[in-house]
């Protein structure tokens, strides 16, 4: 296996791993990055980003991880395609991590910024129509031009769930909501905006059984919690946006994770229990969740990590 050694390696691509990559390439510290299985991270599936700072017109998220990418490599860093594998903490100063089962990085310090991922109601139909490309979708932005003037459904009842449900109601021709429960958990201003869109229906007290469809998605059997009704609507694409799962699994050998998997940190820090060993962003963050959060953590993992190498004498 090809080895090669650093002094910062990062893993992950957005905002978090490219501010940090920034914060240690003007440093000095010839970070190489790493950005995982979705360059870019999470933004580069969303559309209007109008809440980070110094963009008063609001930008699309694509468009911002490629500024975020620039301004990294502007300082020199290294930044390459691949995942990684697998990973042994055990030796501080020396920390290896294996990238798509090829190459052994041996690094000083490793920052962690390998984000979330979606969720899945884990229903058999709806794995298999997912992997075939058969109409469902994590990713109303991605996937929702397939589905114009067509019917829709969504599962979900947050911010997430409500934003996707009106980008959909602008493409297709109706949009069913599907909320488990009788309320939402959305803020006010989300669900007031789903609630007024004509073409959205919002069926509460609702729960997927099955998804429909051979090829390709047909419709959704749905279970009424409240009364045990089950009914069948007819629908062609299937939306799920019912939350993340941060990607630490390969990890867990080493590092304290919560009940939900993600990373701890010590307090005010992004220090694991790991000497040498930094996290940051969503895979640390299951409150904030935001860009310019994960962005300021990712400030704090090469600062820290930064410290870390001057107090060993390794840099
Ligand atoms: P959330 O965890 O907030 O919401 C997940 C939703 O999915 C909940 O309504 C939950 O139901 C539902 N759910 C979970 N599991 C299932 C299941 N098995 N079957 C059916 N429904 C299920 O995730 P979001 O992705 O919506 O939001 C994450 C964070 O990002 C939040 O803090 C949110 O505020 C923020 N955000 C902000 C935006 C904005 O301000 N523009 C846009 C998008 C996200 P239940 O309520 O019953 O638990």
């Amino acid at each position: 296996m090809a080895q090669e050694q650093v002094d910062v390696l990062i893993l992950g691509s957005g905002p978090a791993g490219y501010t940090a990559a920034i914060y240690a390439a003007r440093a000095g510290l010839k970070p190489m990055m790493y950005q995982g299985g979705q360059p870019g991270g999470q933004l580069t599936i969303t559309t209007d980003v109008e809440n980070f700072p110094g963009y008063p017109e609001g930008i699309q998220g694509p468009e911002m991880m490629e500024d975020f990418r620039k301004q990294a490599e502007r300082f020199g860093l290294d930044n390459r395609y691949g995942m990684a594998t697998k990973v042994d903490f055990s030796t501080p100063g020396a920390h290896k991590v294996t990238i798509d089962d090829t190459i052994e990085i041996t690094a000083k310090t490793v920052i962690i910024a390998t984000g979330a991922s979606a969720k899945w109601l884990g229903l058999e139909n709806e794995t298999r129509l997912r992997m075939n490309a058969g109409g469902v979708s994590a990713c109303a932005v991605c996937d929702g031009f397939f589905f114009r003037k067509q019917d829709v459904a969504i599962v979900g009842a947050g911010d997430t769930a409500c934003e996707e449900a009106h980008y959909l109601s602008k493409l297709c021709n109706k949009v069913y909501m599907l909320v488990r429960r009788d309320e939402f958990r959305a803020s006010q201003i989300m669900q007031n905006r789903v609630k007024n869109t004509p073409n959205i229906e919002i069926l509460f007290n609702t729960e997927t059984l099955e998804v429909l469809g051979e090829d390709g998605v047909t419709g959704a059997r749905l279970k009424n919690t409240k009364n045990n009704e089950e009914t069948t609507i007819d629908v062609t694409g299937f939306f799920v946006a019912i939350g993340h799962q941060p990607n630490t699994q390969i990890f867990a050998d080493y590092l304290t994770l919560d009940e939900a998997g993600y990373i701890e940190t010590e307090k005010g820090s992004s220090r694991t229990n790991i000497e040498g060993v930094f996290a940051c962003g969503d895979a640390q963050d299951k409150i904030y969740r935001q860009a310019v959060t994960a962005a300021g953590s990712g400030c704090m993992a090469a600062l820290d990590a930064e410290r870390y190498l001057a107090a060993q004498g390794l840099h």
